[in-house]
């Protein structure tokens, strides 16, 4: 079984995948995970990510997926993508290496939430300098004024407004039309993101249970 989740920033896609990949023993593959780690080694990436605000070439992020998938790969390897692929031409060159691979793609899961919404979610984030640890004044607020750990707390660049906007219009322009492609092939699952953890996790297991994935 392989499974795509895709959602703007924000999205609680993260979460979900967290949730979906233990409940049903997938293999998650976070992309962005794999391209921030990539970009700490590479600073064209950094720049290409953090700067222009752009998505990474697609040959990049396929190459850094076909590792993480191939590393302790059987056959009986179910997969979650998380947040791949996020373009057509990601899914383009993605597409070929499933068919020459023998694989499928059962089903694609998009969370979606309005573009007002991500903007509130992501300007409430702050982040502890000292541990990492992300706090949401809304939804995850922290003990304080400070970080638990004692760490003060900041509003990362990337989660001000303009970089928010900068990065939903790139999703837009390219995620927006992969996604249509999936709808045509009959593998979307379309779920509202802006409702509590449980009720949109309950709302994914009903789904893909629908579609005969599980
Ligand atoms: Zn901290």
């Amino acid at each position: 079984m392989n499974i795509v989740i895709l959602g703007p920033q924000g999205s609680g896609k993260g979460t979900q995948a967290k949730l979906l990949s233990k409940k049903l023993g997938l293999k998650r593959i976070e992309a962005g995970a794999l391209i921030r780690k990539e970009a700490e080694k590479d600073k064209e990436i950094w720049e290409t990510i953090n700067v222009k605000g752009k998505l990474i070439p697609a040959e990049k992020i396929f190459e850094l997926i076909k590792r993480e998938v191939e590393t302790g790969r059987n056959a009986a390897t179910s997969i979650l993508f998380d947040g791949y692929p996020r373009s057509i031409k990601q899914y383009k060159i993605f597409k070929n290496w499933l068919d020459e691979t023998g694989l499928k793609l059962d089903a694609v899961i998009l969370l979606e939430i309005s573009e007002e919404e991500t903007v509130k979610r992501l300007s409430a984030r702050r982040t502890c300098e000292k541990c990492g640890t992300v706090y949401n004044l809304i939804t995850n607020p922290p003990p304080g004024e400070k970080c638990k750990c004692g760490g003060n707390l900041v509003h990362r660049q990337d989660d001000k407004p303009e970089a928010i906007k900068k990065r939903l219009m790139e999703y837009k322009e390219k995620t927006e039309p992969v996604v249509e492609e999936f709808g045509k092939e009959g593998i979307l699952l379309e779920i509202d993101g802006e409702r509590p953890i449980d009720t949109i996790f309950d709302d994914i297991q009903k789904e893909l249970e629908g579609k005969g994935v599980i």
